[in-house]
């Protein structure tokens, strides 16, 4: 169980890091949610108040190398120091898909300094207190594309892979101490960053966005924010504590290694 937990979710406000948010808030955790746009963070807290759970916003923008410490030194202002700290929030390829040679370098940039950057700044300033109360969780939301490239998604592609690899170096340097770090790679799934990416293949590829979403996984759909939610949330429990290091998949077959 994750009771009165402290959580931080980035990218919170809609897609995975809402689901996740609302159901480690239907545990019992308390949850701080972070996000650039007010609006989606005000409905999500609104929407775990009514449920009898605690949330606490913060809005933030993630490409800003500041921002990591000031969430955090809310958070602990208002709770205490992150217990459980997942890194959502993300940037897709479907923003700017290029081939390599005709990518966009400030692109490239902003990709690495949200879905690499934030990641690496805030575990590195939430773990001190982890590791200090020796109990604690680091859980990056990655991506498939750790293990298999994304077409015309270069920058998405690399970072998934440098998030997997940040997962494993915090893993192995907190083992036995009570923190673990992993992190969920999701395959496709239902969220506005996806249906832009499937906006790009169906016209790149001639087919309709219902052939897409059929091939989208061996399920014969997009996963749902919510499946991705929950493997984050065991990740997050008491029970997990033997899970150090892994990356785990969560796309219905769609890759085996
Ligand atoms: P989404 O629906 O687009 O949500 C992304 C979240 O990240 C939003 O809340 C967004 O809020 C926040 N965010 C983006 N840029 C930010 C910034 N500069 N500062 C702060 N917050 C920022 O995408 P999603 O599909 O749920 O993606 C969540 C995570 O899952 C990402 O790391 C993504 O790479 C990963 N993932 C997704 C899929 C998929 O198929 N959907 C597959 C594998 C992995 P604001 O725009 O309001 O800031």
């Amino acid at each position: 169980m994750v009771k009165d937990r402290i959580v931080l979710v980035t990218g919170a406000g809609r897609g995975i890091g809402r689901a996740i948010a609302l159901q480690i808030a239907a545990q019992g955790a308390r949850v701080a949610i972070t996000a650039r746009t007010e609006g989606e963070l005000d409905t999500l807290a609104a929407e775990i108040a009514e449920a009898g759970g605690q949330a606490f916003k913060i809005t933030a923008d993630l490409a800003d190398r500041a921002a990591p410490k000031t969430i955090l030194d809310a958070v602990a202002a208002y709770w205490g120091p992150v217990e459980v700290l997942i890194n959502n929030a993300g940037i897709g390829s479907s923003q700017s898909p290029r081939p390599l040679v005709d990518f966009d370098d400030d692109f490239w940039d902003l990709t690495f300094a949200v879905n690499v950057t934030a990641p690496y700044l805030l575990s590195k300033l939430a773990l001190p207190a982890m590791l200090k109360a020796g109990w604690g969780r680091v859980i990056n939301i990655s991506s498939i594309n750790a293990k298999i490239p994304a077409l015309h998604g270069a920058a998405y592609t690399a970072s998934k892979h440098a998030v997997a690899g940040l997962t494993k170096a915090i893993a192995k340097e907190v083992a036995g101490q009570g923190v673990t770090a992993n992190a969920v790679c999701p395959g496709v799934t239902a969220t506005l960053m996806n249906d832009k990416r499937i906006e790009y293949d169906a016209e790149r590829l001639g087919q309709s966005l219902e052939e897409i979403e059929k091939n989208a996984s061996p399920l014969g759909r997009r996963l749902t924010p919510e499946e991705i939610a929950e493997v984050a949330v065991f990740l997050a429990s008491d029970g997990a504590r033997a899970v150090n290091g892994q990356l785990i998949n969560v796309c219905g077959g769609t890759v085996f290694t």
